[in-house]
C-alpha cells in the first residue's frame, strides 16, 4: 500500500510517499523558519499563507521524486491535529481533494501519534512495549507504547514543553530563532558545569516542570551580567537533559520496555542524543535516536502512522475537520 502524507501543523509543508508503512519512497519539507524568524515565533496567518502557496508544488515533487505515477497511490493521509487551525485546514482540505479526485481513502492522522511512529520508520526491527519521550515545542511526554496504536501517558510536563524552554531562553539571551539550535550550537563553546541550575521534580514522578528553569536562567544572569551565554547555554542545556534522561531511564525501568525511543524536534539535540545513549547502554536496553530530518516535522511519518491507521481503522470519513487541541488516544495505565 502506497500511501501520500500530507502534513501542515504549524510551520513545515511537507508531503511524502511510504509504502507499506515503512519504506519511505520520498520525503519534501518546506520549512518557514526564514518567514517567522523575525517575529521570534510562529505566526498563525503567515504560517497559514506560506501553506496556501507551496503546498501544491510540494505534494508535486513528493510524487515525482518518488518516480511512481500518482495512480499508484492507494490512500491520502493528513495530519488533522493538533496544531493552528488555520495551518492544518490547508493540508486537510488538499488531503480530502485529492482523496475523492482520485477515488482513494482518506486517512486523518494524530500529529502526536505520527511523531512516535518516526522512530520505528527508521528501525522496523524495534521490539514493544517501549518507552517513547516526545520533546518538542509543544510537548513533553514519556510514553508507553505497549504495541500499535497502544499508548499509555507516563509522564508530561505540568507546564512549558522542553523545545518552548530552549526557545525562550535563546530569546532571552538574544541567540537566534530556532532557539533550540541555537543553544546546541552555544552551549558546545561553554561548561555545562558552570552554573547549578535546579533539575525540577527531577526524584518526583515521571512529570516535568521547565519554568522555573527559564525563570532560574533570567535570574542568573541579571545578577551576573559578565556571564559568557556559553556557560549559560551550555548549564541550562545540562540541566535540561540531566532531567530528560533520568527520568526516561526510570520510565523504561518501571515498564519493563525494551529500549527508549526519541521523538520531537528537541531529539535533535546533541547532548540529548549523547547522553540518552550512553544511559541505555549502561542499562542494556535499546536506544533508538530518529535521524534530525525525521525528529522534526515531516509528511513521511504521517504517512506511516495513516498507513497503521488504515489497517487498524479503515478510512476516516471526509466530514472530518481539523482539531486544533487534538489528544493522543490514550489507554488506561
Ligand atoms: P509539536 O510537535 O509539539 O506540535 P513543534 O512542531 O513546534 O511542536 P517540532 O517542530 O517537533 O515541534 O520541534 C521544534 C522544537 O524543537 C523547537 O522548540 C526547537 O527549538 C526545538 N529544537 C530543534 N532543534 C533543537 C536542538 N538541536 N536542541 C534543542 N531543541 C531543538
Ligand atoms: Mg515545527
Ligand atoms: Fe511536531
Amino acid at each position: 500500500t502506497l500511501v501520500l502524507g500530507i502534513e501542515t501543523s504549524c510551520d513545515e509543508t511537507a508531503a511524502a510517499l511510504v509504502l507499506g508503512g515503512n519504506d519511505v519512497v520520498s520525503n519534501v519539507v518546506s520549512t518557514q523558519i526564514d518567514l517567522h524568524a523575525e517575529f521570534g515565533g510562529v505566526v498563525p496567518e503567515i504560517a497559514s499563507r506560506a501553506h496556501l502557496d507551496v503546498l501544491n508544488p510540494v505534494v508535486a515533487r513528493a510524487i515525482v521524486e518518488g518516480g511512481v505515477d500518482e495512480s499508484r497511490i492507494d490512500a491520502v493521509a493528513c495530519t488533522v491535529g493538533p496544531g493552528l487551525v488555520g495551518a492544518l485546514l490547508v493540508g486537510v482540505s488538499a488531503a480530502k481533494s485529492l482523496a475523492l479526485a482520485w477515488d482513494k481513502p482518506f486517512i486523518g492522522v494524530n500529529h502526536m501519534e505520527a511523531h512516535l511512529y518516526a522512530a520505528s520508520l527508521e528501525d522496523p526491527t524495534l521490539e514493544f512495549p517501549l518507552v517513547v519521550m516526545l520533546v518538542s515545542g509543544g510537548h513533553t511526554m514519556l510514553i508507553e507504547m505497549r504495541g500499535h496504536g497502544q499508548y499509555v501517558l507516563l509522564g508530561q510536563t505540568i507546564d512549558d514543553a522542553a523545545g518552548e524552554a530552549f526557545d525562550k531562553v535563546a530569546r532571552f539571551l538574544e541567540l537566534g530563532y530556532p532557539g533550540g539550535p541555537a543553544i546546541d550550537r552555544a552551549a558546545m563553546l561553554g561548561d555545562p558545569d558552570a552554573i547549578p541550575f535546579p533539575r525540577a521534580m527531577k526524584d518526583d514522578g515521571l512529570d516535568f516542570s521547565f519554568s522555573g528553569l527559564k525563570t532560574a536562567v533570567m535570574n542568573y544572569v541579571r545578577k551576573h551580567p559578565d556571564v559568557g551565554d556559553a556557560d549559560v547555554a551550555a548549564s541550562f542545556q545540562m540541566a535540561v537533559v540531566d532531567v530528560l534522561v533520568h527520568k526516561a531511564r526510570k520510565a523504561a525501568k518501571q515498564v519493563g520496555a525494551t529500549g527508549i525511543v526519541l521523538g520531537g524536534g528537541v531529539a535533535a539535540n546533541s547532548l540529548l542524543r549523547e547522553e540518552l545513549l550512553g544511559a541505555c547502554e549502561t542499562d542494556g536496553i535499546q536506544g533508538f535516536l530518529p535521524s534530525r530530518e525525521m525528529c522534526t516535522d515531516n509528511a513521511a511519518m504521517i504517512a506511516a502512522a495513516g498507513w497503521h491507521r488504515l489497517r487498524s481503522d479503515g478510512p476516516t470519513p471526509l466530514d472530518v475537520g481539523a482539531t486544533p487541541n487534538l489528544r493522543l488516544p490514550l489507554l488506561e495505565a
